[in-house]
């Protein structure tokens, strides 16, 4: 084949960025079309099923919590929450920080199906486990850079990730294991980077600039 319009991608292609944005479009949507089915497949909605996912791994919340945990405005959190509690797979129980507000629990029940919801995203895994180690590093601080901006939009809930933790150090030393946890006490690379973690603690305003200015500068 001699390929006699050469030029004709470089006129018919929608920039990369724009294309980025259609594929995680796409993921999006399987995702999506995945928790939907198997929440369905335990009589669950996929927002209970995220409940009991959130309950599961960062154990008793309230339903502020779980609100900005999961990104989900109050009252919906408040129907799932008396829904599984209807269901016996959620007790209230009085927040010992706050008086007037509940503290959420799974039963046993609710911690098993809570379990199994935690893995939900595991299809996606298996897709991303095929990209060779090169392309999964650059993906994902390409994911981290993405979530970072999406959260100061206030499109994703702050939490969870190290890049935005009181605990984080970035960059303090040279080598491999640059960034350092000062809650566990212990160095960590770039790709050992959490995006959920259960011990994280927003930084302020200011010094999640600071933490990410300190971040992205190259050592
Ligand atoms: S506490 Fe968790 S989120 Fe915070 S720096 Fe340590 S590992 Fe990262």
């Amino acid at each position: 084949m001699t390929g006699t319009r050469p030029e004709f991608f470089d006129e018919n292609s929608e920039p990369i960025s724009a294309r980025i944005a259609m594929g995680l479009h796409k993921i999006g949507l399987a995702m999506k079309q995945q928790a939907w089915q198997q929440a369905n497949e335990a009589g669950l909605s996929a927002t209970q099923g995220q409940i009991l996912a959130a309950l599961v791994a960062n154990g008793p919340l309230s339903g502020k919590e779980l609100s900005e945990r999961l990104g989900v405005t109050l009252p919906t959190i408040s129907d799932s929450v008396r829904v599984l509690v209807e269901k016996a797979l959620v007790t209230r129980s009085a927040d010992p920080r706050h008086p007037r507000a509940s503290l959420l629990a799974p039963t046993p029940k609710g911690a098993s199906l809570g379990a199994r919801a935690r893995s939900w995203p595991e299809f996606m895994a298996d897709a991303v486990a095929d990209l060779a180690p090169d392309e999964q590093r650059a993906f994902f601080a390409g994911i981290v850079k993405m979530i970072r901006m999406l959260q100061e939009q206030g499109l994703i809930p702050i939490n969870g990730m190290c890049v935005t933790c009181k605990h984080f150090r970035p960059r303090v030393r040279p080598g491999p294991s640059p960034h350092h946890c000062a809650f566990v006490d212990a160095p960590l690379s770039s790709d050992q980077l959490r995006l959920d973690c259960p011990e994280h603690e927003l930084a302020a305003e200011t010094a999640r600039r600071e933490l990410w200015e300190q971040f992205m500068r190259r050592g």
